[in-house]
């Protein structure tokens, strides 16, 4: 018996797992290696390793983890459920394992765009999070990206970072008259037609070319299109989620499943590494309370 199940290995998880292992408690990590930034090149805005690629981050927590003896297992949960006063959980190899408490940490996936020429850029110089990416892409020709109105909001949201906007509706035409005057007012250009592929070399945007055969100068690309669970364990255990398939959490990361947190980009707060982190770090402080209530005499 575990006194706390991590399952996913990002941030959240880590973080978590830190402060559980320096509280001595027996914990184990479960990861299947997708942390969600893995097709970035960099890991910004993280006071200390602003810059440092995603995967070093991670390395570089699993070492620190070692003195703390957390387990971690390179496995996929595939069921978890409560029952008679322990998490169980089973990993797709068959094992069952039991624990007093569990934080999900299992993070989102992005809906990414199905255009050609997407995938070699992405995470180079196309990229979802203006506060991860927006710097490197000051005063570029920045494309941004989002079917009917989707992309109103990002687009508008670029101008902090370049005055040369443009957002493209990709073959669909649901901006209203009033839409279009407050872009236009705020000086973002709007391209409704619809977008064969992506052009660019060794991960540089340069080009979108419109199935017109119309050609556009473009050097970085921004999207909206929203993000789903990883995982399906959330439903599983019977979180309540928001209307955006966020888990809902409160204010020590605990959900409504007594003994259950949840923490990262699977619940709800701003999507970074470093805030990620910090909700591990409060559900790790939060579990070792509950428990030490439980065990004192
Ligand atoms: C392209 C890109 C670039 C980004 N750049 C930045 C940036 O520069 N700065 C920044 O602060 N943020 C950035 N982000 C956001 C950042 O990636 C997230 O905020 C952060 O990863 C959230 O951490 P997390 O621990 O909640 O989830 P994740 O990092 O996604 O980790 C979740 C882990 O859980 C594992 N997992 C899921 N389900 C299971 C299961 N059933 N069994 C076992 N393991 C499971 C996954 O494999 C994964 O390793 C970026 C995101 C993307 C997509």
């Amino acid at each position: 018996m575990y006194d706390v199940i991590i399952i996913g290995g990002g941030p959240a998880g880590m973080n978590a797992g830190m402060i559980l292992g320096r509280s001595r408690r027996k914990v184990v990590i479960f990861d299947n290696g997708k942390p969600r930034n893995r097709w970035a090149v960099a890991m910004n805005g993280f006071l200390s390793s602003d810059g440092m690629s995603p995967k070093e981050f991670l390395d570089k927590g699993r070492e620190e983890l070692k003195k703390y003896n957390v387990d971690i297992f390179n496995k996929t949960v595939a069921s978890a459920t409560y029952s008679k006063g322990a998490f169980v959980v089973n990993d797709t190899e068959g094992t069952v394992h039991r624990s007093r408490k569990l934080i999900l940490a299992t993070g989102l996936r992005d809906i990414l765009p199905d255009l050609e020429g997407f995938e070699e850029m992405y995470g180079k110089s196309i990229h979802h999070c203006p506060y991860c990416d927006g710097w490197e892409s000051k005063d570029m020709a920045i494309a941004v990206y989002g079917q009917d109105r989707k992309g109103i909001g990002q687009a508008l949201a670029m101008k902090n970072w370049s005055d040369k906007v443009t957002l493209y509706t990709d073959g669909t035409s649901k901006l209203n008259r009033k839409d279009l005057e407050l872009l236009s007012r705020n000086e973002v250009e709007v391209c409704t037609k619809a977008i064969a592929r992506l052009q660019g070399k060794e991960g540089r945007l340069q080009r979108i070319i419109l199935q017109d055969g119309e050609e556009r100068e473009q050097q970085a690309m921004f999207f909206s299109t929203g993000t789903v669970q990883q995982c399906d364990l959330g439903e599983q255990l019977g979180c309540e989620f928001t209307s955006k398939g966020i888990i809902k959490t409160r204010r020590l990361q605990q959900s409504n499943i007594p003994g259950l947190y949840v923490a990262g980009d699977a619940d709800r707060d701003v999507q970074l590494v470093i805030v990620a982190a910090a909700e591990g770090a409060k559900a790790g402080v939060a579990i070792n309370m509950e428990l030490q209530k439980e065990e004192r005499k």
